[in-house]
């Protein structure tokens, strides 16, 4: 299904105001990344790296938005306080 969204409504730390056409890319997932809230710092870097723009403000943490979430696990990797998680579909 094609659903248009934009990047202004996903994330905050986004400059893009332009509509972007985005492709189901939940559907490619074979893993998906899980936020420890504690060890959260609210930084946003999760945010800014994720290549489909999914990680959604929720005001104190950030949480991945699984209709656009596409597992690449990018998040994981660039969160400095080791926050995120990837783990398999079906686990969590
Ligand atoms: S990068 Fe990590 S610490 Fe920063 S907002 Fe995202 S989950 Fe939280
Ligand atoms: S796993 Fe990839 S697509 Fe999903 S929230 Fe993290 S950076 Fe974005």
């Amino acid at each position: 299904m094609l659903r248009p969204f934009q990047f202004k409504e996903e994330a905050g730390w986004s400059h893009a105001d332009q509509l972007l056409l985005c492709l189901d890319t939940g559907s490619w997932r074979t893993v998906h990344p899980v936020v420890d809230n504690d060890k959260c710092s609210y930084c946003g870097f999760c945010s800014l790296y994720c290549p489909v723009q999914c990680m959604a403000n929720k005001g104190d943490h950030f949480e991945p938005n699984l209709t656009y979430c596409k597992g690449c696990g990018i998040c994981a990797r660039e969160c400095p306080r080791k926050a995120i998680a990837m783990e398999k579909e079906g686990d969590s």
